[in-house]
């Protein structure tokens, strides 16, 4: 073996997953196409709850917050919005960051706890035994790990060589993207986003004075190859926003068309799939990247608890396949609605306008709709099916309960379970704080932030050797 495991491509969720992974002890080499120095692609800019809480639970989150912009709302249709600004989190709203900012702090993250990395190692071809996979890269390089993960993107490499379908269709056509500066200023100085009749129109400030340009319009579909004009990107924005913000002197411009496709299995033998190798879909409500982030943050221990060789050999196996019981139907609900928002937005015939008018106002006005909707956007309503019987609490995201010394987001950062209201060795333990009504008398907690067990100190004591030995 030439190491534990081999992560391919190092976007960001390779690079958390990597990190994960060498914090808990597993070497890791990073395979990645590009050549040193080149980065990847700036294309997310909204980071959710969720994420920042999981980059809480390593103590990334404040120094991405410090790089960014909060915004409390998340902006629907024809100026109508959905207020994040009730979520019971540390971080309610949505940041407003561009990739490569997001990248920087996991690639230190994956450096500092020893990730290999190398460059210019386009993989092309996989085969896996018994005992570990081999990958080789397009100059005849080969690798060899115990597992490997396929975090190399929409068109992943990883994917093709096991011979995996990835069914799905087109959902947008001719979206266009530029980056530009502006002669006058966003409303805000941030975000500009709204969808119209005309079409919709994204721009966001990357912070140091370029901005980036997202629009559609309902007149203007043309092939990917067909070059952005900047006309035609102008006369975008002001038909949706009113004015095109002195858009100029562009640095990028680019057309593409959006995906909507997962594929069936994260899981084959000693491979796994993760982030957009594994599901993509259109940009609209920015969840790409989230969910490739916390795909990794649920993959991680998992694949480090077997490397290890913590837990017996077949309950090592069903904690594998938990992978893809649990991510999948997320990835699934995420396509829903990113698949729902963009179709809603683009709805030309009169009574689908009139329904997203209804809908836009109603899911901003009634509570629980509105709970509902910022609960799956923001990732802090995502939970996973625990079996019969469990305590209530289990497979539930863990607040950030306050401890007697801190709080938990900050007692994950060992990478390692919390165990909370009773001591065991092998797992971080605490105690409530004092007045703190607990949701129940002890519960553990695990390093991806998901509730394993809870009940009284024994019962959850007796759940412990089925997570972690
Ligand atoms: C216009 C647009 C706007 C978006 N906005 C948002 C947003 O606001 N919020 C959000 O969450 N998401 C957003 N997304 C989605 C987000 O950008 C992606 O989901 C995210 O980049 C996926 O990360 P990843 O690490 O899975 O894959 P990628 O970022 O694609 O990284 C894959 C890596 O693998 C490498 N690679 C590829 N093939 C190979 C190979 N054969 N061998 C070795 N290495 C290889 C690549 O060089 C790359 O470094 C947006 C997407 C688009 C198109």
């Amino acid at each position: 073996m030439s190491t534990d495991v081999l992560v391919v491509g190092a976007g960001p969720t390779g690079l958390l997953l990597a990190g994960d992974l060498a914090r808990a002890g597993i070497d890791v080499t990073v395979l990645e196409r590009r050549a040193p120095g080149i980065s990847n692609l700036t294309r997310a800019f909204g980071v959710h709850a969720r994420t920042l809480e999981e980059l809480d639970a390593r103590g990334m989150a404040d120094a991405l917050v410090a790089t960014g912009s909060p915004i409390g709302a998340l902006r629907l249709f024809g100026h109508a919005q959905v207020s994040l600004e009730h979520l019971p989190t540390r971080f309610p709203y949505v940041l407003m960051t561009p990739q490569y900012q997001t990248e920087k702090l996991l690639q230190a993250y994956a450096e500092k706890n020893g990730v290999q990395f190398e460059h210019d190692a386009a993989v092309t071809a996989l085969t896996q035994d018994a005992d570990g996979v081999t990958a080789r890269c397009a100059d005849g390089r080969e690798f060899r790990a115990r597992y490997l993960v396929g975090t190399d993107g929409v068109h992943s490499a990883v994917r093709e060589a096991l011979g995996l379908p990835f069914p799905g269709e087109s959902v947008v056509a001719s979206i266009m993207l530029a980056d530009v500066r502006l002669a006058e200023p966003l409303p805000d100085g941030v975000l500009a986003v709204n969808a119209t009749d005309a079409g919709f129109a994204m721009v966001v400030s990357f912070g140091d004075g370029w901005f980036r340009v997202m629009c559609w319009s309902r007149d203007g579909q043309r092939a990917d190859d067909v070059p952005v004009d900047l006309d035609e990107l102008r006369a975008t924005v002001r038909a949706v926003h009113g004015t095109d913000f002195g858009l100029h002197d562009p640095r990028w411009l680019s057309r593409f068309h959006s995906d909507e496709r997962q594929v069936p299995q994260y899981r084959v033998g000693r491979v796994f799939l993760a982030g957009d190798a594994a599901h993509v879909h259109s940009p609209a409500g920015g969840q790409g990247m989230n969910t490739g982030l916390q795909d990794a943050a649920n993959l991680g221990w998992k694949l480090a608890t077997a490397v290890h060789g913590r837990l017996p050999a077949a309950r090592t196996e069903e904690l594998l396949d938990s992978y893809q019981a649990e991510r999948h139907p997320v990835g699934e609900q995420v396509l829903k609605s990113s698949g729902n928002l963009v179709r809603l937005a683009m709805a030309s015939s009169a009574p689908r306008r009139a329904a997203r008018a209804v809908l836009a106002t109603v899911i901003g006005r009634i509570a629980p709709l509105r709970g509902k909707f910022s609960g799956a956007v923001s990732g802090v309503g995502i939970a996973y099916a625990a079996p019969a019987g469990s305590h209530p609490l289990a497979g539930k995201r863990a607040a950030d309960y306050p401890l007697d010394d801190g709080r938990l987001y900050e007692a994950l950062r060992t990478g390692a379970f919390v165990l909370i209201g009773a001591t065991a060795p092998g797992v971080t333990c605490a105690a409530w704080a004092p007045g703190f009504e607990a949701p129940a008398p002890a519960v553990l907690v695990r390093p991806d932030g998901y509730i394993a067990a809870a009940g009284t100190p024994a019962e959850v004591l007796a759940a412990l050797p089925a997570w972690t030995a």
